[in-house]
Formats: C-alpha cells, structure tokens, sequence
C-alpha cells in the first residue's frame, strides 16, 4: 500500500479538523508532514502528537513558547510566525489541505503552489485576493489545485470526462443561510450568535457569517470564475435551502449534471484526498424519501447585496476582488466583536469598493499590498453598531 504525504493548514479549524478525522480512520495511509494553526498551540500540540506529525507551526509567533513545551520529549519540531508557516508549507508532499481562514491563507498557499504537490483548496479567499496570479503560479509550477469548497468540489466532479466547451452553464447552490427569510429591518437587528448558527452546515465563525450574508456566495462566485473559465456569463447562482445538490453544471444538448450529498465537508474532502479515486467516509447514505422535497428560489440581491457585489469586482476585475475580500473580512471581524450591525457589512464592502482602487496586482507581494490598504480603508468606515 502507497503512504501518501499530507499537510494541512489550518489544522485546529473546522476544515483542518474533518480532515483529520478521515485520516484517523485510515491512519496507515497516511504520513503527516505539517500541521499549522494560528495560536491554538495546546490543541495543534495535541494533533501533532496524535499524528505524529514532522512540524507543527503557529503563525502567531506570541504562541511558539506553549507550543515549544507542549511538545517537549516528542517527535515533532515546533516553529513560529509568518515565514515559519511558510517554509512548512513549502516541504514537500502529496497533498496540502489549505484550510487557513482568510487571506492570511494566501502566502502559505502560494509556498505549497511551488512546491508542486497537489492543493485541496478551501480557502476560497487566497484564490479571490490573488485570482489570476494564484492560477498563474499553479500552472507555471505543475501543482494541482483540487477544488474542496462543496460547490466547486461538485462542479469539478460533473466537469469530469467533459470539455469546458461544452458547458452552457454553472449553477452554484446557495442554503440562503440562517437569514434567507429574514426582512432588512430585521437583517439589521441581526447579532453575531444568530449569524453563525448555521441551519445546515457547522463551520468557523468567518464563514458562518459570510453564508449569513451571502457573500460567501459570492466569494464562491469569484472562486468558481476561476477554477472554471466558462467566462462569467455562464456563472449563475440558485437558492437551495435543503443543501442536497451541491452544484450543477449544465451542458450544450440540456443535459444537466448535479452532484448530491450529505451537508458534511468530509465528503468534499474526501473526494480530493483520494482523487482520481474514491475512499470511505463515515457518512450515513443519503436518504432522498426521508428529505422529501429539495426546493430552489432566486437570490434576492436587495435583501443580500453580496453576491452583487462579486459579481461587479470581478467584472471589473483588477484589484476589485482582493478589496472586496479584504473589506469583508474587516467587516466580519468587527460584526462579530459587535462593532457593526450586519447590514453594516455589506455596505462597508461595497464603500470600500466605491474608492479609486489599487492596480491589478501582479505578483504575491502586490496582492498583499492591495489587501493591506484595502484592510485600512475599510477600518476607517466602521460606525458604532
Ligand atoms: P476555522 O475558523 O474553523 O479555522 C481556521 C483555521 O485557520 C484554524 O486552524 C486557525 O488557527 C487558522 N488561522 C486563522 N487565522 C490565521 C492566520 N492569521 N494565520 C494562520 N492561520 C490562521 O475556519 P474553517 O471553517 O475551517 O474555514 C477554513 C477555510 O475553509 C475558509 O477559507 C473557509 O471559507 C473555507 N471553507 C470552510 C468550510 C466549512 O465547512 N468550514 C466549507 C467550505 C470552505
Ligand atoms: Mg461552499
């Protein structure tokens, strides 16, 4: 049997943490090389030691001290900060899962782009902030970027065996997130407890928030423009409450092919761990008579302005789309401090956007820079809540 080599970073996360829970299960097959976090050192400790793993890394180089006890007598070498992160990322190995929230994912990313191996990526917001130069250094290092966010995860399986030419269009799946029914006066009153609980999906706290909003659909839109260039006309997005059918792709002759399955990310991930193959999850069958009826709406973009947002950023292209991600990430941040009321958060995203915006980046350190100053501006919109 072939051990495969495997890092995840992010590693404490919602993500890193159904990653590891299907390694576990099939622990011969597996040698973990990296495992990162960002200060949770007491619990990246304990997974490394489960895991045996070659390094543990806390970007937060505050933590390295706890992490350097919590590891003291064991196998595996402890490092911290940014660069840190970075070189762990840049061993090389079969797989990475990129599983770090936000666009403090990108550079660790890129660093795992170069080395070649394949990416599971489900940081959508390193592929958003860094788009083209992100694509660019997947196909100029051979890397292989496998899709982990559900939806695309689904339209990368019914894209299987097909040409892209063939494909009249994508429809992304939204729930509609904990607010779908909600008025704006309420949206408005909306706290951060409520956003982040989930009716379908149990996920960190950014995206909880960003499915509240919609504007993880929008991200999403962002991120399926890229991993799949049918052109932007061809992108769509569907309300689906039941969060059955992960997304579809459509074809020229009216066949529509839809990937179903249970709301749980270890199905994703497990697609592209095993790819091209197939491996077990713990999953009960889905149970199409005990769901009953799967239902589809249009988005309202009135009630949620997001998805209308990501669809202008990356119609205008350039920096738009780091600004807009950076914007939103300040947003979120100071909603769930309670900062800002919800609705602030949308809004803060598109002032942000109304600015004269940087040129388009054109490298890692560009993207970085646009992410910075768009981090700036938006911080300078924040209101009282
Ligand atoms: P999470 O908040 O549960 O975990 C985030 C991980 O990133 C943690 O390990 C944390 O320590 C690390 N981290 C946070 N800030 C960091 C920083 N500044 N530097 C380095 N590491 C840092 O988030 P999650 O829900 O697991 O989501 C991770 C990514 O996957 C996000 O981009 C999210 O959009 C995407 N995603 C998540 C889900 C889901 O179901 N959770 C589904 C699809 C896509
Ligand atoms: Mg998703």
């Amino acid at each position: 049997m072939t051990v495969r080599s495997i890092t995840i970073l992010g590693a404490t996360g919602s993500i890193g943490a159904s990653t590891l829970d299907l390694i576990r299960r099939d622990r011969s097959s597996w040698k973990v090389v990296a495992l990162t976090a960002n200060c949770q050192a007491a619990e990246l400790a304990r997974l490394a030691r489960e895991f045996d793993a070659e390094i543990a890394v806390v970007a937060d180089e505050t933590c390295l001290p706890e992490l350097r006890d919590a590891l003291a007598g064991g196998g595996t070498a402890c490092a911290g900060g940014g660069q840190a992160l970075c070189d762990a990322a840049a061993r090389p190995v079969d797989i990475t899962v990129a599983a770090i929230v936000g666009c403090a994912g990108l550079a660790p990313v890129m660093a795992a782009v170069e080395q070649g191996g394949a990416i599971a990526l489900a940081n959508k917001e390193a592929l958003v902030s860094a788009g083209d130069v992100l694509t660019a250094a997947v196909a100029q290092h051979g890397a292989t970027l496998l899709p982990t966010d559900s939806e695309h995860n689904a339209i990368f399986q019914c894209l299987a065996g097909n040409d892209l030419a063939d494909v009249r269009s994508i429809t992304l799946t939204a729930s509609g997130g904990p607010f779908r029914c909600w008025s704006t006066e309420q949206l408005s009153q909306a706290t951060p407890a409520q956003a982040v609980a989930h009716p379908n999906w149990s996920m960190g706290a950014k995206i909880s928030v960003d499915s509240a909003t919609m504007m993880n659909k929008g991200l999403e839109f962002i991120e399926a423009y890229h991993l799949f260039p049918v052109g932007l006309d061809k992108l769509k997005i569907v309300i689906h409450p039941q969060s059955v059918v992960h997304s579809m792709v459509e074809y020229r002759d009216g066949s529509t092919l839809a990937q179903l399955g249970p709301s749980d990310m270890r199905v994703p991930i497990a697609s592209c761990l095993a790819w091209p193959q197939r491996m077990d999850t713990p999953l009960a069958p889905l149970d199409l008579p005990a769901i009953g009826q799967l239902s589809f709406f249009a988005p309202d973009e009135d009630r949620f302005p997001a998805t209308r947002l990501a669809r202008e950023a990356v119609a205008q292209g350039g920096s738009a789309p780091a600004v807009l991600n950076a914007a939103n990430e300040v947003a979120v941040a100071a909603f769930l401090a309670g900062q800002i009321a919800f609705t602030r958060i949308a809004a803060v995203a598109e002032e942000t956007l109304q600015r004269d915006l940087p040129p388009q980046p054109r490298c890692l350190d560009d993207v970085l820079i646009v992410d910075a100053e768009a981090r700036k501006r938006a911080a300078s919109l924040m209101e009282p809540a």
